[in-house]
């Protein structure tokens, strides 16, 4: 195609950069001649636990019906969900994935900023890519303040929010940093933001947090109706291939994300999947407790490589590593994927999921010889 024919997009459409997802076991499998089996993944803060059994003879039994159009309303999904999180189906909206939760939020409450309207979203630095560039479609301006400590100074992003603010994202836990904060913190945010602007509260790592620090996120939705929290199965619940996510809100604003949805967004086998995860309960539990004793493994051996790492409340560990593109890429070699979050302004670190407990010990091994190598 020439370039007189090349077709016109927005210049924010332009400037997007694609979001650099872990890399595919099959993709480095080809790129360094390894035998699949040999490479561990962890790159994506899937569970490496698989998917739940449960779910997998969920499947099984509904695949039959994989001629026709999943429910576009998701009802049976929606009323496991509603008992699950007490609240009315009209206040839930399923996505494909929660990816798709933050996309119809930018959809339903952001237009590109003009001279007489700024339109703008405010979110932390290091706010997880995904959301950074669903506001960019938008052709909205993308506020981004200042992290604190690798987290959200909440006091600064309040300050931040004016007239042309409609939508402040916030992530509990954050990724790709992993930090967190308390519900108090959380409600005295709220307090400070005008009704008028939507919340959106992501809780992808929900299921991980130690119990002392839950808190009921429906309940915050019931107190503040601008509030969006957004849920995903692909982590804790183990679906991360199947996409399927959902958002609680009034439903006021559920009605609007219903207006931009695409009708058929959450396809069957995610549907049946996913109300089967929602009952593992003993599958859940033992995902929590292999999370819990693998992390306090890295912590263990990022204090013996004298490593920097942030403490961190979801299922993966940033690690400052120095020259993160060749650890990477040494890593890669050896068949283990971790992932690089430079596109996040954080070269020297690497972000690691915590997996199984000898694929942990596997990437400990080649940290601790490669970093000897560079030391
Ligand atoms: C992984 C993740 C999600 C979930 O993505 P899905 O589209 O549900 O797979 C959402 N938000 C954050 C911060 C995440 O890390």
């Amino acid at each position: 195609m020439t370039t007189e024919l090349r077709p016109m997009a927005p210049a924010w459409i332009g400037s997007l950069k694609p979001y650099q997802a872990g890399k595919p076991i099959e993709e480095t499998a080809r790129e360094f001649g390894l035998p699949e089996a040999s490479i561990i993944k962890l790159a994506s803060n899937e569970n490496p636990l698989g998917m739940p059994p449960k779910a997998r003879a969920a499947i099984d039994s509904i695949i039959h019906g994989g001629a026709r159009y999943p429910d576009p309303n998701g009802h049976a999904l929606k009323v496991a969900l509603a008992r699950k999180y007490g609240v009315e189906k009209n206040w839930l909206t399923l996505g494909n994935g929660s990816s798709d939760i933050l996309e119809l939020v930018a959809r339903a409450f952001l237009q590109p900023a003009r001279a007489d309207d700024d339109c703008n979203a405010v979110s932390s630095q290091y706010a997880f890519m995904a959301w950074q560039n669903a506001v960019k479609a938008t052709g909205a301006r993308l506020v981004s303040v200042p992290a604190k400590d690798y987290g959200h100074d909440l006091d600064a992003m309040a300050q931040a929010v004016s007239a042309s603010t409609r939508v402040v994202y916030v992530a509990n836990p954050n990724n790709p940093t992993g930090t967190f904060f308390t519900e108090a913190a959380l409600c005295a945010f709220l307090d400070r933001i005008p009704a008028n602007v939507i919340v959106l509260l992501d809780e992808a790592y929900n299921e991980y947090l130690e119990p002392a620090l839950r808190y009921d996120s429906a309940a915050l939705v019931r107190r503040y109706p601008n509030l969006v929290v957004s849920r995903t199965f692909s982590k804790a619940f183990g679906l991360a291939g199947l996409r399927v996510g959902f958002a609680i809100a009034t439903p006021h604003v559920t009605d609007l994300l219903n207006r931009v949805r695409q009708t058929f967004n959450v396809n069957s086998l995610a549907q049946a999947a996913a109300i089967a995860a929602l009952d593992d309960s003993a599958y859940l539990d033992e995902s929590w407790r292999l999370n819990r004793e693998g992390m306090a493994r890295f912590y263990e051996v990022c204090r013996e490589l004298r490593l920097d790492y942030v403490e961190s409340q979801g299922n993966f560990v940033m690690i400052k590593v120095g020259n993160s593109a060749e650890l990477f890429d040494a890593l890669l070699r050896r068949g283990i994927i971790v992932r690089k979050i430079t596109d996040y302004g954080l070269g020297e670190w690497l972000r690691i999921t915590v997996g199984l407990p000898e694929e942990n010990e596997r990437f400990f091994a080649a940290l601790r010889e490669l970093t000897a190598v560079n030391a």
